[in-house]
């Protein structure tokens, strides 16, 4: 039985700390099933891409990695006692969690998953946070995701609709 690994990010956008989890769970499991989190919601300061928007940029960035993949959408429930049957309602079987963040590791583990923690890849550099405000500042950030991601945000003018949101009406 193929052993499946579930992680879940908003991807806003997925740069190369993401990468190096995914490159680090294909070390581990055969199958990955990566979930774009608060798929809902865009076009805001902190998630400016959709979910669709989002799916190009990961599955055009993991073509090149040795696992089986599936890419999910996932929206909030915003109930978050009931979140890990809302998530297990909506992607394939997995058996193990990768994730940093705190409040997905502690509610995977209330409900009994093996949750792994993985290895921060220079958080301070690669964090979503960090290349929106590099966007806003037209400081330098394409190297900050992969290649298939510059073209994605070039292709729907991310960079122009990010700071068109970032404006008020004054
Ligand atoms: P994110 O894109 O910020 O991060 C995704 C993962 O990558 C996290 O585990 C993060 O720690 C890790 N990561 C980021 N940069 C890294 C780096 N440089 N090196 C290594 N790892 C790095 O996404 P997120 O906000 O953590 O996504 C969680 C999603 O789960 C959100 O969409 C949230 O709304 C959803 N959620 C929803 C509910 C609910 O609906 N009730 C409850 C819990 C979580």
């Amino acid at each position: 039985m193929a052993l499946r690994g579930f992680y879940i990010g908003r991807f806003q956008p997925y740069h190369y700390g993401h990468h190096s989890v995914i490159e680090n769970i294909a070390r581990e499991v055969d199958e990955i099933i990566i979930a774009i989190g608060s798929a809902q919601i865009s076009h805001t300061i902190d998630n400016p891409f959709t979910a669709g928007e989002r799916l190009l940029m990961v599955a055009k960035s993991v073509e090149n990695i040795d696992a089986e993949i599936y890419i999910v959408p996932l929206e909030d429930i915003y109930r978050n006692d009931l979140w890990v049957s809302h998530v297990k309602s909506m992607v394939p079987p997995f058996r193990v969690v990768y994730s940093n963040n705190p409040l997905v590791m502690r509610l995977f583990r209330e409900e009994g998953y093996d949750v792994k923690t993985c290895p921060l890849y220079k958080r301070e550099k690669y964090s979503g946070t960090e290349i929106r405000k590099r966007m806003l500042e037209d400081q330098e950030w394409k190297s900050l995701v992969p290649p298939p991601v510059v073209d994605v945000i070039e292709e729907i003018d991310g960079v122009a609709r990010l700071k068109e949101i970032s404006r008020d009406d004054k």
